[in-house]
């Protein structure tokens, strides 16, 4: 078994995956060249949900992480980091909507449209409900940086150390080997480097002639100051992606590419569907979805460098926890999750 392993990260993959590898006893060093939660995961909408999975083995995964989120915030004792209110979701296009829900219920998830009176008797404060949505009942939203902050110290209580503001810039090899990373403070050296750096990875890796390709795109997020609840499920539709948390706190998520959206319309969007709720932003956040080119996770031992673990994904908040699990599982145990199979590193060599 490995027992020394540097993890370069402390977004949500990281932080998880360096848990797990204290659970099963290795001495794990995280490095971030930031602090934890401070890329994507501080950023970030944070709806925990099986509902975009294109395909059924990717829908597996996701709904395993759906319920080992609901353990990972149990496990960790904060169980107020995540609201399992399900989800209500629909598209400009009811066609699609339709289409949506034939795929999911297709799969086996349980995804029954609710009409508009179903809609406003399950969410009685939102203005102009649609037609017709997909109902999902074992959803939720997050806070992610509670989580991270959470499974961080956690870990550090196992004996794992953390160390901020350390940037990697390189790889240690012994020929093909990846033996250690090359930091300002010095040279580490480690039984196994895990790389969880998010959105930066693929430049990272360049550097290690280790190839993963990614086309991240950016994201804003409103974050609203607290306020008594108004909303039950996370709401994902064309014009509006919301959720509450359990400190009040509303998330307004917004997916962009051509621009960046004027925040004070998005505060705009958010207001006229809460009639008489006075709303106020705490906080405009910008995040990079880190997504690999293919659009699904990259866990796994690259082809060429031996000692080295990637672990990229978009729908991190989501897959963080489960990840982590079978990431450690792999590294510790040479557990090979049938989950992971069709999401390994060498399928881009
Ligand atoms: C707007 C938006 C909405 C989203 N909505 C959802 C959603 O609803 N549900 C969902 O599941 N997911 C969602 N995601 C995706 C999810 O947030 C990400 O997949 C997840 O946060 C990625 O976590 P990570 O740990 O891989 O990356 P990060 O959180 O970015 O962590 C990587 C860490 O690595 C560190 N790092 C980078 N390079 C180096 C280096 N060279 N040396 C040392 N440290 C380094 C960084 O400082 C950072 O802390 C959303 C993302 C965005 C931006």
């Amino acid at each position: 078994m490995p027992e020394k392993i540097i993890v370069i990260g402390a977004g949500i993959i990281g932080a998880s995956i360096a848990y797990q590898l204290t659970l099963g006893g290795a001495e794990v060093t995280v490095l971030d060249q930031a602090t934890p939660a401070s890329g994507t995961t501080g950023n970030t909408f944070s709806w925990i949900n099986a509902n975009s999975a294109a395909t059924a083995e990717y829908f597996k995964l996701r709904h395993a992480a759906v319920a080992e989120f609901r353990d990972i915030v149990g496990q960790l004792g904060v169980e107020d980091a995540a609201r399992w209110g399900g989800s209500l979701t629909w598209h400009s296009d009811p066609a699609e909507t339709t289409a949506e829900q034939a795929h999911l219920s297709g799969m086996g998830y349980e995804a029954n449209f609710v009409d508009a009176a179903q809609f406003a008797a399950l969410e009685p404060a939102f203005a102009d409900p649609p037609e017709r949505a997909i109902h999902t009942r074992e959803e939720g939203g997050a806070n992610a940086e509670a989580v991270v902050a959470a499974l961080i110290a956690a870990a550090v209580a196992r004996g794992a150390t953390l160390m901020s503001g350390c940037a990697v810039t390189g790889f240690l090899r012994n020929g093909e080997r990846v033996v250690g990373v090359q930091t300002a403070p010095g040279e580490m050296r480690a039984d196994v480097v895990v790389c969880a750096a998010g959105p930066q990875a693929e430049a990272l890796l360049a550097g290690a002639d280790v190839r993963l390709p990614m086309a991240n795109k950016a994201g804003i997020i409103i974050q609203s100051a607290p306020v008594t609840p108004v909303l039950n499920h996370v709401i994902w539709a064309h014009d509006i992606h919301i959720h509450q948390r359990n400190d009040g706190r509303l998330i307004l998520g917004e997916i962009y590419s051509d621009g960046l959206p004027d925040p004070a319309e998005l505060l705009a969007r958010m207001r006229a569907r809460f009639k008489g709720v006075e709303i106020v932003t705490e906080r405009i956040m910008h995040g990079v979805r880190p997504i690999p080119v293919d659009k699904f996770p990259v866990v796994g031992v690259p082809h060429g460098a031996p000692g080295l673990f990637l672990a990229s994904t978009h729908s991190g908040v989501t897959l963080g926890p489960m990840i982590g699990k079978l990431a450690a599982g792999e590294i510790l145990r040479g557990e090979m999750s049938p989950l992971l199979s069709p999401y390994r590193p060498t399928r881009f060599n």
